[in-house]
C-alpha cells in the first residue's frame, strides 16, 4: 500500500491494534445504520488524526483508514507528505490567510463557514488555473447557536446559500456540524435532527446543495447515523485517547 522506501515501516503491532479498533467502529456504524433502516455503505468514516504522529498514521493507512481528518491546516500540511496513500479532509477553522495552503493539502474542506471563505476558495482555484475543477466542500452550520462554535447561523446560511452554490469551482456536497460536547450520546440527537431538517429544507429551496450530512464523533456517532449522518468524524474511538493539551 505505501511505497515505504523513504519511511520507517509501520509497526505491525500498531497496525493490528488500529485494525481491531477500525473493525469495531465499522461494526457499530453498520449496526446503527441497520437500526435506522439505512445501508451502512452510505456512511463514510473519516478518521480524525489530529495529534496522531505520522508514523502511527502510516499504520492507520495500512490498517485501512485511508481518509484522515485534521482540524488545523498546518498539522495536515506537515503530516501529509509523510503519510502516502491517504486523502485529507479539513474539519477545523480555515482563516483567510491560510486558504492557499489548505488548497495544497486538503482534498475536501468540511469547514466552510462563510460566504467570503467560499468566494475566496473559488477565486484561488480559478487563479491557480483551475487544475482542480471543483473542490468538494461542506458548509459548517452552528445549529445550536452555540457562541463557542464556528459555523453559519441557519438563517445566515439560508441567505448566503445561492451565492455559494454559484461558485463554479466548488462542489457543495452538503452540511457539517460540530455538536455540543455531550456526556450522553442521546443529548446530541436534537442537534443532529436539526441539521438534517435544515439540509432537507435548503435542498428543497435549491437542489444544487448536495445531500451529505457530516455529524457525529466518537461519543455520539451512532445517534448521528440514526439521524441521517452520511459522514462521521471519529478520532478517539479509532486512535485512542488524545494527549491532554
Ligand atoms: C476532534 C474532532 C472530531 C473527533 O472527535 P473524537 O471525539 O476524537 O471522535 C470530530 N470533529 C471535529 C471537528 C473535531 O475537531
Amino acid at each position: 500500500m505505501t511505497t515505504g522506501a523513504a519511511f520507517e515501516e509501520p509497526d505491525p503491532a500498531d497496525v493490528a491494534a488500529i485494525q481491531a479498533r477500525r473493525r469495531a467502529v465499522l461494526e457499530r456504524i453498520a449496526a446503527a445504520a441497520q437500526r435506522a433502516g439505512r445501508d451502512p455503505a452510505d456512511v463514510r468514516l473519516v478518521a480524525v488524526s489530529k495529534t496522531v504522529p505520522a508514523q502511527r498514521l502510516r499504520a492507520a493507512v495500512a490498517a485501512g483508514l485511508t481518509v484522515l481528518g485534521e482540524n488545523r491546516v498546518q498539522e495536515g500540511e506537515a503530516k501529509r507528505p509523510l503519510v502516502p496513500g491517504a486523502t485529507w479532509e479539513l474539519i477545523g477553522p480555515l482563516q483567510s490567510n491560510k486558504v492557499r495552503r489548505a488548497l495544497e493539502t486538503y482534498d475536501v474542506i468540511q469547514s466552510v463557514d462563510s460566504v467570503d471563505l467560499a468566494g475566496r476558495l473559488d477565486r484561488l482555484i480559478e487563479e491557480s488555473g483551475g487544475s482542480r475543477i471543483r473542490l468538494p466542500v461542506l458548509l459548517q452550520v452552528n445549529v445550536d447557536d452555540d457562541p463557542a462554535k464556528a459555523g453559519f447561523a441557519p438563517a445566515g446560511l439560508e441567505a448566503g446559500l445561492g451565492a455559494i452554490l454559484d461558485a463554479s469551482h466548488l462542489r457543495v456536497d452538503g452540511l457539517m456540524t460540530v455538536g455540543r460536547f455531550v456526556d450522553e450520546a442521546e443529548a446530541a440527537r436534537p442537534t443532529f435532527r436539526r441539521l438534517r431538517a435544515l439540509g432537507e429544507r435548503l435542498r428543497t429551496a435549491d437542489g444544487r446543495l448536495g445531500p451529505a450530512l457530516s455529524m457525529g464523533m466518537s461519543a455520539d456517532f451512532e445517534v448521528a447515523i440514526e439521524e441521517g449522518a452520511t459522514i462521521v468524524r471519529v478520532g478517539r474511538a479509532v486512535f485512542g485517547a488524545r494527549p491532554t493539551p
